[in-house]
């Protein structure tokens, strides 16, 4: 099999699954696929893009700068999202390449992305990451402090659209993606970015409103 032939299947397999889980959970609206290109290059997405999908994540700017400048030039409707780590030093870069910021997880943070939305116009609807497992290594808001965030941004003018996380690896996620569901529905918020390739169907049965998905779509990392 091509490799182009490989890549369309997983991204329709993907698809596949997330209108089983749709149908299984009911009424709601239909969870967005967030595709994980990270460690993928230009040629590797292309033919995901190819098939149509138009949201993508990836969890370095750095690397993002290498490959998204290009392919946002010459594809029409891209939606980039930041899934990983934000030093305030990258966020001049991180506001000028992004979409949607999903990892929003301290004041110093916030405050610096207010400022440089300002700066260049752009209202980047933005997620606040919880460390939802309460891990050592993990970046995230305490879960106790999720609600002083998300109202220190809501002040600062940021579009916060709503929480995402990533429970503990080796767990089983369920009881982290509904703590997460009861967290944004407390603090008001619609946008749930939970789920990746192992767990997303259970995810969107939980709520999920934004599954971010890698290897299940462009395979072994
Ligand atoms: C890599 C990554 C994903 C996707 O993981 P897969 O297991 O490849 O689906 C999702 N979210 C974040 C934050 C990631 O870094």
């Amino acid at each position: 099999m091509s490799l182009k032939t490989v890549l369309e299947t997983g991204l329709e397999t993907v698809l596949g699954k997330i209108e089983t889980a749709v149908r299984d959970r009911g009424p709601g609206r239909k969870p967005v696929l967030v595709a994980v290109s990270k460690t993928f290059d230009a040629k590797a997405i292309a033919p995901v893009l190819a098939a149509g999908q138009r949201v993508f994540g990836e969890n370095r700017v750095q690397e993002a700068l290498g490959k998204w400048p290009g392919l946002k030039s010459a594809h029409e409707g891209i939606e980039l999202h930041l899934i990983g780590p934000l030093q305030t030093n990258k966020v001049r870069d991180a506001v000028a390449l992004f979409d949607v910021i999903e990892t929003v997880d301290r004041e110093k943070l916030a405050r610096a992305l207010a400022r440089e939305m300002g700066k260049q116009g752009r209202t980047l609807p933005v997620f606040v990451q919880v460390n939802i497992g309460d891990e050592l290594q993990k970046s995230g808001v305490a879960i106790e402090k999720t609600g002083e965030l998300v109202a220190l941004c809501r002040e600062l003018g940021l579009n916060v659209i709503g929480l995402m996380a990533l429970p503990p690896a080796n767990r089983p996620p369920g009881p982290y993606f509904a703590q997460l569901a009861d967290l944004a529905k407390k603090e008001g918020l619609d946008g749930l970015s939970m789920g990746m390739s192992a767990d997303f169907e259970q995810a969107i049965l939980l709520g999920a409103t934004h599954v971010r998905i890698g290897s299940a779509i462009f395979g072994g990392r």
